[in-house]
Formats: C-alpha cells, sequence, structure tokens
C-alpha cells in the first residue's frame, strides 16, 4: 500500500489554492454577529437596556425580572438570525473553549412544542464539572459546578457549517465558589488592578474614575497541509513533529518574513478573518512570520477581558476554518525543530475612562510625572514578582521556545530603550535622593518629543527582550502561542495592582511627614527605580553573556515548567493573589497541580507516540532498507566480485544497523524509565520525573538517531512526511 506521505505529496497538487472571497468592506459585516449595545437598544426594552448597561458599566449583577426582558430580547434577535441552539460560552483549564449547546425548543405540559429561552437559563447553567480539571476541588468539596453570565463581554453568535449558535459568554465556577476557568480571576484581576490605578491616577487627576488593562496580542502560528499533519501521528497526537531531520534549507535566508503570502494560505487567512470580523475580533495586520510556513496575525488593541475572549473565539475559528481549506493551523509553540517556534505577544497598557494611555509619555511635565509613575510601577512589579510572570506563562509547549536562542529567555527582564534608561539614571543620580520643585529631573520631565520617535520605531526595538516598553505600551512576549492570554494578564494585573497599593501608600506616608505631593511621588519613584534595577536588560537576551550576568544579578532561570511553577504556591504569591482578591490559596493549589498534570500528560503523550513511531514508522522502514542492502551485498558476493566493490554498501548497512540497535535499545529503555516514574504518586515529583527521566534523558538521543535513519533509509521506504515536504510544499 501507497504510504500516508506519498497520496499526502500527490494530493497537494490537486489541491485548490483559490476560494470565493468577499470583497465587501469590512465595515459592512463587523460585529454583525455580536449582540452589541446597539443591537441591545433595539430589542430591550429601556427598562431592561438600562438595567443591562449598568451591570456593564458597573459589574453589577443583573436581577431575574430584568433578566427574563434581556433574555427574550436575545433570544428575539438571534432568531432574526436563524439560531436554533444557545449555549454557555466558557473558558475551562484544559487551555480550550468549552460549550454544550440547548435548543430553544422545548415541550409544554399538554405535550405542544415551543421555542424559550428564559432569565434562568441566561444567567446561570449547569454543566457537569467533574470532566473538567479542578486540581483536587472536586475531591475535596463538591462535584457540581455552574456557568454563569458574564456580561461585560457580549454574547454572539457562532457559525458553524450552515448552523448557528447563540453563545452566552460566561465565568465557570465550582458549586463551592472556586474558580475553574481562566475568565473569573481575569475579571477580578481587572478590578483590583482598577482600583488601585484610579487611587495613583487620583494625585495627578482628580477625574479619573476607571482605569482598564489594554491589550493587543499578535498571535503567532504555522500553517500545513492537512493531508501530511495526518500523515504524522506525533502532528496529530501531541501537535508537534518530535522527529524530523532538517532540511537543507530552513529559514536561513530569511526569505519568508514578510514575503509574499503563499495563495492557498491567503484565502484561509481572509475566510478566518471574514468570521472573525463578524464576530467583531478587530483583526488589523496579517503578515508571514520568520520561519517557513509560519504566519503572523494582530488585531487593535481592546479592554483586556474583551480581548482575551476573541483571541480564544479567534484560536478556535483559525482551526475550524483551516480544515475547510484542507489545511491545519499549528498552535504549537514548537510544531518543528530547528526553525522559529511561535509565540504570542502580549501588548499591554493602562487606559483610563478620561481617554489617556497611562503608559503613553504626556505633553507636560505633570502629566509625565504621570507616566514615569506607572512607568516606573510596572518595571517594579515585574522586578518584585517575576517567578511568578514566569509561571503564568510556563507550559510543556513553551518550554521549547524560552531558553532556547530564538524567543526570549526564561529569565525575566525588562527592556526600556536607551533613551528612557537615561531618564532614569538621570532621577536615580539625584543624590541623596533630594527634589525640589524646580528641580531638573521634574522639569526634564519634558518626555513627549523625545520618546515618541525614538521608541515607536521599530528597528530600535529588542526583539530578544521578554518583556519590552515600545513606546506607549509594554509588550510581555515570552508567552506562548497556544496559551490562553488570561493566565499571563491575570498575573500581570495583579502584580501591578500589588504594586500600585504599595506605592499609594510609600507616597501618603510621605505626604503625611509635610512632603509635598510631587516631590513625595519623585522620592519614591526613585527608590523604586533603585529597588528594581537589577531587571533591566539592553542587550542581547539569548547571548550566554546575559545568562551569566543574570546569575551574578540573582535573576530566576528556571528553564523547565515544573519548577517554574513552584512560583504559584509560595507564600509571596499566596498573600500576593489573595490579598487582591483574585484567587485564594485553595484555588492556587489546585491551579498548580492541573498546569502540573498538564505539563505531565503531554511529555507522556509525546514519549507515548515516539516509541510508537519508532516501532511501527521508523524501526520497519530502516530494517526494510537494510533488506534490501543485504540481499545486495550477499548478490554481489555469490557473483565473485572482491570485497572493496561492495565496501560502501557494507559501510551503510554498518552505520544503519548501529542506529537501529541503539535506537530499540533507547525505546526500550525509555519505557521502563515511564513506568518508573507513573509509579510516582506525587505530582510536582511525577512532572519533575517526565521532565527529567523522560523527557531529558531520552527524547534528543532517540530524535538523533531516527533523524540520521531518516538521511540514510531509501526516500521510498520512509512513511513520515518530512520537512520540507510539510515546511514547503503548498
Ligand atoms: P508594534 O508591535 O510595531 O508596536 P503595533 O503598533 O501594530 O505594532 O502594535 C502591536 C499590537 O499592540 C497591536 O495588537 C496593537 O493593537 C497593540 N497595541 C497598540 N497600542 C496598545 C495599547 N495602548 N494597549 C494595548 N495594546 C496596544
Ligand atoms: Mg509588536
Amino acid at each position: 500500500m501507497e504510504s500516508l506521505r506519498f497520496k499526502a505529496i500527490n494530493a497537494l497538487s490537486h489541491s485548490n489554492g483559490t476560494a470565493e472571497l468577499d470583497n465587501s468592506k469590512i465595515t459592512g459585516f463587523f460585529g454583525e454577529n455580536v449582540f452589541t449595545l446597539k443591537v441591545a437598544r433595539e430589542f430591550l426594552s429601556d427598562e431592561a437596556y438600562k438595567s443591562l448597561l449598568t451591570s456593564i458599566k458597573g459589574g453589577k449583577k443583573i436581577d431575574r425580572a430584568m433578566a427574563n426582558q434581556i433574555s427574550a430580547g436575545l433570544r428575539q434577535w438571534a432568531e432574526s438570525k436563524g439560531v436554533t441552539h444557545y449555549t454557555h460560552w466558557f473558558q475551562p483549564l484544559t487551555g480550550t473553549t468549552a460549550e454544550k449547546h440547548d435548543s430553544f425548543f422545548t415541550l409544554k405540559g399538554d405535550g405542544s412544542a415551543l421555542e424559550t429561552f428564559d432569565g434562568d437559563a441566561l444567567i446561570q447553567q449547569e454543566p457537569d464539572a467533574s470532566s473538567f480539571p479542578n486540581g483536587g476541588i472536586r475531591a475535596t468539596f463538591e462535584a457540581r459546578g455552574y456557568t454563569a453570565w458574564d456580561p461585560s463581554s457580549p454574547p454572539f453568535i457562532m457559525e458553524i457549517g450552515t448552523g448557528k449558535t447563540l453563545c452566552i459568554p460566561t465565568i465557570f465556577v465550582s458549586y463551592t465558589g472556586e474558580t475553574l476557568d481562566y475568565k473569573a480571576p481575569l475579571l477580578k484581576s481587572l478590578e483590583s488592578l482598577n482600583k488601585a490605578a484610579v487611587d495613583v491616577c487620583n494625585y495627578f487627576d482628580k477625574n479619573v474614575n476607571k482605569v482598564a488593562a489594554t491589550l493587543g496580542w499578535e498571535q503567532e502560528y504555522f500553517v500545513i497541509d492537512e493531508a501530511m499533519f495526518n500523515a504524522r501521528p506525533d502532528l496529530v497526537m501531541s501537535g508537534r513533529t518530535v522527529f524530523g531531520h532538517s532540511p537543507a534549507k530552513g529559514q536561513q535566508l530569511e526569505d519568508h518574513y514578510f514575503g509574499s503570502i503563499p495563495e492557498r494560505v491567503y484565502a484561509f487567512m481572509r475566510d478566518f478573518e471574514t468570521e472573525s470580523y463578524k464576530l467583531g475580533i478587530p483583526l488589523r495586520t496579517r503578515h508571514n512570520e520568520v520561519a517557513p510556513a509560519q504566519f503572523e496575525c494582530a488585531p487593535i488593541f481592546e479592554e483586556v477581558s474583551v480581548a482575551v475572549d476573541h483571541n480564544t473565539l479567534l484560536m478556535d475559528i483559525m482551526d475550524r476554518v483551516a480544515r475547510r481549506h484542507k489545511l491545519r493551523a499549528l498552535l504549537h509553540e514548537k510544531p518543528f525543530a530547528g526553525v522559529n517556534g511561535s509565540g504570542k505577544h502580549n501588548n499591554w497598557s493602562l487606559a483610563t475612562d478620561t481617554g489617556v494611555n497611562l503608559l503613553a509619555p504626556g505633553k507636560t511635565p505633570k502629566t509625565n510625572l504621570m507616566f514615569l509613575t506607572f512607568f516606573v510601577n510596572t518595571i517594579k512589579a515585574v522586578h518584585d514578582y517575576s517567578d511568578v510572570l514566569r509561571a503564568s506563562i510556563a507550559s510543556a509547549g513553551n518550554d521549547h521556545r524560552l531558553g532556547a536562542n530564538e524567543a526570549p529567555p526564561a529569565i525575566i527582564s525588562v527592556f526600556i530603550g536607551g533613551y528612557l534608561s537615561k531618564v532614569l539614571a538621570d532621577v536615580k543620580e539625584r543624590v541623596g535622593g533630594k527634589f525640589d520643585e524646580q528641580d531638573e529631573a521634574i522639569l526634564k520631565l519634558d518626555l513627549h518629543r523625545s520618546i515618541p520617535e525614538l521608541l515607536l520605531d521599530n528597528t530600535d526595538r529588542n526583539r530578544t527582550s521578554p518583556f519590552a516598553f515600545t513606546g506607549n505600551k509594554f509588550e510581555f512576549r515570552a508567552v506562548g502561542s497556544g496559551a490562553n492570554c488570561a493566565n499571563s494578564m491575570t498575573a500581570l494585573n495583579t502584580i501591578m495592582a500589588q504594586t500600585l497599593k504599595q506605592f499609594k501608600k510609600d507616597v501618603d506616608a510621605l505626604i503625611e511627614k509635610g512632603e509635598k505631593k510631587e516631590i513625595a511621588i519623585m522620592h519614591v519613584i526613585r527608590e523604586y527605580i533603585v529597588a528594581s534595577e537589577k531587571v533591566l536588560f539592553e542587550g542581547d537576551g539569548y547571548s550566554d553573556e546575559w545568562h551569566q550576568e543574570a546569575e551574578k544579578r540573582g535573576l530566576p532561570n528556571i528553564p523547565t515548567t515544573p519548577l517554574a511553577l513552584d512560583a504559584m504556591v509560595t507564600d509571596k504569591a499566596k498573600s500576593l493573589f489573595e490579598s487582591n482578591n483574585v484567587l485564594n490559596h485553595v484555588e492556587l493549589e489546585a491551579r498548580h497541580e492541573i498546569e502540573l498534570e498538564k505539563y505531565m500528560k503531554r511529555v507522556q503523550i509525546e514519549a507515548r507516540i515516539m516509541g510508537e513511531l519508532c516501532t511501527s514508522h521508523v524501526l520497519p522502514a530502516a530494517i526494510k532498507y537494510q533488506n534490501l542492502l543485504i540481499n545486495n551485498i550477499k548478490g554481489l558476493k555469490e557473483i565473485g566480485l572482491k570485497e572493496e566493490s561492495y565496501a560502501n554498501q557494507k559501510q551503510i548497512l554498518e552505520k544503519i544497523s548501529e542506529h537501529i540497535n541503539i535506537l530499540s535499545d533507547l525505546v526500550e529503555k525509555m519505557i521502563e524509565a515511564r513506568k518508573i516514574v507513573n509509579a510516582m504518586t506525587d505530582i510536582r515529583t511525577k512532572a519533575i520525573g517526565y521532565q527529567s527521566q523522560i523527557k531529558d534523558a531520552f527524547f534528543d538521543d532517540i530524535r538523533y538517531r531516527v533523524d540520521k535513519l531518516e538521511l540514510l533509509v531509501a526516500d521510498e521506504y520512509w512513511a513520515l512526511p518530512k520537512y520540507r515536504e510539510m515546511l514547503f510544499l503548498r
């Protein structure tokens, strides 16, 4: 039988590169599947609309009577668009999204049919929580969990094929109140940050009543042909290729980056963009990335909670639409060894309800003092809690990026650019921290003229920094491409809230002692600069020198997930998340366990698929070729040729035989090692076991042998699509 590999290569030449594209203006259909306030105005009574508005703006619960009115309006709108089912849509800790569809259709007592959707169904549902990860909360507490409507995120209609479903964004909570999803703690962190940031803003502007964190994510991904994907069981099972020799041509020519987008991929992009626009996802840019077959898209930034929903939705949409085009979008952080992995840069800033971006330099010394305050507080937050940030992006997939010389390292540092480094140095230089109102350091905070052109200049960026200031926002670049942004954003919001609260205390203490406000602020800023300067780094984050330097500075560098996750459950982390009312210690411990388990299972799956592929794909192909060589040598010998005439064949045969022996040996040993690790009961020990005794101990060695065999064995015997085929053929 012809192998899937050759079928895939054949099929490729028949694939259709184009699709019918909708060339109408985006504004014509943008958000058409979203229950926006404008739609709500149309479908709700005045009373219901007002109630909805206050719960969105003020985060208040909707009362039951109003809920009935709102749900009726929602159903009317949805039905006008051909919707038959609804679902509570949520983001469990699995990392994907979850939904359970119910129809509007129901039967009355007398057996007659009716379409209904009442307020209770809108506000709360009880999906069975027991099959979602809950890190032991289930065992100790209650099996049931419920989803609760989050009015801050608008309902939307998901179109799958010709079916349409009304999706109600919800949070997911256990019956005893512990959160079981990514969204609930995110919302809480935003609340805490809002309060802390408003308090600090009010030093400068009494009119500020609300501060919202903003997020613009940049999503990187790979696209490969579906048939190729299906012929790679490792991609299907684990999302990454565990074997594959690097192709003769990789990304060394750098000819892919910003190159012209291949037609088939372009059709896919246009299609998923259209679906995204309908759902109100404001996609803005698309381009090729550095690695072959790698691409990126990014939206216009939004408030964090909406941006998070939009990113998870987009990941969903990409996956579905790709299949429609007989492609696969790979969101794994490292689907291919030897070429760049994928990240999800999280651009983050703070915006006031008065329309000010708090991380953009202002136009006067006074507004610049406000900028400097938030700027320095962010640096201090990252400095104080770099371990918490690191933990928030830890995953089995991301371990392949952080620490490899292509993505920001596992060492969390902050890049701010030459100009702001100088500003901070100037402030710091005030001898003894003395400031008066005419002080140059304050007057010189006339930043707006120099900063924009310096920092908004793309070429002046440091791409090796995990956390970089880019002129009017920070860019958290170490987030993994497959991650739910909520995790890292929750951490960032919370550490910022905590730092701002402390900042206010410190400034107030000086004011109480009789210091003038601006001077007090300058003093504390100076103190924070001194306290956190070791986290600042302007150089090459990929270099060995930085690793040594970081060690000297005492910055943590934890390259593996199981150990990085420890930072979630330290006393420091518990007090941080508890005092900001984001996660209590039970929830933190549960989440810690869930992340460890996810890590462990992922490595376990990879180990299994490696073993399986070796036994059923690699070794049979190698042995088949081995036999061919044996017969060839035998034949040459038989007809009486001298040994020199088959010396080369013998040499190849020896090499192949050596690889075969060592490889089968390694596979056996890995199975034995897994038995030992599997017997471990403590989840942390087990996760560390999988990392050190399985992944580190075997993966590279096994891969080395397989990749050597790939080069040696006759191409026609090799059943797994090769890198050059997956990355370059479309
Ligand atoms: P660059 O990376 O060159 O700065 P952009 O200006 O396009 O490119 O920004 C990249 C991402 O940062 C986009 O998603 C953009 O919406 C987002 N972004 C811009 N300003 C902000 C902000 N104030 N807060 C959050 N994200 C922002
Ligand atoms: Mg950017």
